[in-house]
């Protein structure tokens, strides 16, 4: 087992139906802690720079525009294989297919709007985590 950290975002879909602490919920049941966190409304070119490695993707315009519709809640969460704990929390990409119990199966309405971001991988998620958080602003406990 590793302690990791993971980069999660509550998307704007999820933030107007009023879910935050419902989602937060899981993550703290599933033993992941939140070691910062902040709502925040992105900009066109800070949201094209966090997917920027989606840019050649035939979705890039509408999930930048999705991602800048209203505002998010941005998180780090600490904890054991935290990004794999983190990404089973969420389920699969589009609702559709995601298991019964996660978090786009219960909360997501289509693959645009669906819920929450995670990363992907360790080394994903520490760049995700600079990209919004000062190391001074991550508190590990
Ligand atoms: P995940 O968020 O599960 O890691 P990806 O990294 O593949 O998924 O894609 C990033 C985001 O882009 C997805 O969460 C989804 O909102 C959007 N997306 C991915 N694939 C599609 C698609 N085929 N059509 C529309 N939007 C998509
Ligand atoms: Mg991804």
């Amino acid at each position: 087992m590793a302690l990791e950290r993971t980069l999660s975002i509550i998307k704007p879909d999820a933030v107007a139906k009023n879910v935050i602490g419902e989602i937060y919920a899981r993550f703290e049941k599933a033993g992941l802690k939140i070691v910062a966190a902040k709502m925040k409304q992105l900009s066109r070119k800070e949201a094209e720079g966090f997917y920027a490695v989606h840019r050649e993707r035939p979705f890039f315009k509408a999930l930048v525009d999705f991602m800048i519709s209203g505002p998010v809640m941005i998180t780090a969460l600490e904890g054991e294989n935290a990004v794999l704990a983190h990404r089973d929390l969420m389920g699969a990409t589009n609702p559709k297919e995601a298991a019964p119990g996660t978090i786009r199966a219960d909360f997501a309405d289509s693959i645009d709007a669906n819920a929450v971001h995670g990363s992907d991988a360790v080394d994903t998620a520490k760049v995700e985590i600079a990209y919004f958080f000062a190391a001074t602003d991550v508190l590990s406990r």
